[in-house]
């Protein structure tokens, strides 16, 4: 007995402020989406706490609050959203195959991946636990929460010297904590830090606890792997800049990535080098990573879906 398989116009894979966005302009273009939201419904926002730099929120919104808006946003405008995941696609044919959940597979005329990206962690059970109390993965977030205080920042390449240096504006001091005995960062960006006068370089330095009072973050311990000799740091803030990597594995061999797994989409536009397949947010952009920017290339999706239909209609029926 064959399976009846499902087909539909757009399938929106994730659901961060990329995917919703593609949804809320899909759905009003009658692209009637089907949104499935992966693992972790909404997105790398479920896990901060306040937002304050999403603009149309003049008092800030906690991260989940603002991620359940959009989801309502998308469904009151009719996009049909599925708690799943989509365990592996074929793009060789249109319409395109995606199968959900390694077991139902779904017809697609057009797919918005908007996977995102998820941070790297040290992996330390004091990281998670206060997480969004005093630890982040983004400066350019929290940094704010922090200004007049002393933070510390983990790693060396250029996210961790560009964070630093955004850091060092807000808060008093920052010591940065390098793990060997140099950066991997760019030239011109070690030489913004050397030159920077509250930031502080550990040197083959790594973190061996995040202490608090059981609410919020007061100190790091940090051990010189060399001489094993153990210090505390006075922070309020510990920030993980150690890399980041893009939900991006299940399209491998099919899109055209990075080496690192960034999709690659075509100047000016979200198509991917499939046709009928685009990308937004940050399973594509490893440079600006904030949600607005995502939500901003969700939408550059939709549209392009939208016209990609739209062309492939009037040739059908010209
Ligand atoms: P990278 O992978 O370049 O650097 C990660 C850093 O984290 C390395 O210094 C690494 O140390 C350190 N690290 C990794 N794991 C641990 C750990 N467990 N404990 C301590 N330290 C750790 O990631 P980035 O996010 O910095 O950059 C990603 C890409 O984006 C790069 O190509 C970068 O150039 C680019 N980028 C460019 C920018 C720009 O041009 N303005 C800004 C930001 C990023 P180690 O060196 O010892 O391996």
């Amino acid at each position: 007995m064959s399976e009846e398989l499902e087909h539909v116009k757009c399938l929106i894979i994730g659901s961060g402020p990329a995917g919703y966005t593609a949804a809320i302009y899909a759905a009003r273009a009658d692209l009637k989406p089907v949104l499935y939201t992966g693992m972790l419904a909404g997105g790398q926002l479920t896990q901060t706490t306040e937002v304050e730099n999403y603009p149309g929120y003049p008092e800030g919104i906690l991260g989940p609050e603002m991620m359940q808006n959009f989801e309502k946003q998308a469904s009151r405008l009719g996009t049909d959203i599925r708690f799943g995941y989509v365990s592996s696609v074929d793009f060789a044919s249109l319409p395109h195959k995606v199968v959900v959940d390694e077991s139902k597979t779904i017809l697609a005329d057009t797919v918005i991946i908007s996977t995102g990206a998820s941070a790297k962690w040290l992996g330390l059970e004091s990281e998670q636990k206060y997480n969004g109390f005093g630890v982040s993965a983004c400066a350019v977030c929290d940094g704010f929460f922090f200004r007049g205080q002393d933070v510390a920042i983990v790693g060396a390449g250029d996210t961790a010297a560009e964070e630093a240096t955004y850091l060092a504006k807000l808060c008093r001091k920052v010591y940065m904590i390098v793990r060997r005995d140099e950066f991997r960062a760019s030239k011109a960006m070690v030489h913004r830090v050397l030159n920077t006068p509250n930031i502080e370089v550990l040197y083959n330095t790594e973190t061996k606890e995040i202490m608090g009072d059981g609410q919020v973050v007061n100190s790091v311990k940090v051990i010189n792997n060399q001489t094993n000799e153990e210090t505390n740091l006075d922070v309020s803030g510990f920030f993980v800049a150690i890399g980041h990597h893009p939900n991006t594995e299940i399209f491998r061999g099919w899109i055209n990535m990075d080496e690192t797994g960034y999709i690659i989409t075509k100047p000016d536009s979200s198509e991917t080098n499939i046709e009928g397949v685009f990308a937004c947010g940050d399973a594509q952009d490893h440079i600006y990573r904030q949600a607005i920017t995502a939500a901003g290339s969700g939408c550059m999706a939709a549209i392009d879906a939208e016209r990609y239909l739209a062309a492939k209609e009037h040739v059908v029926t010209a």
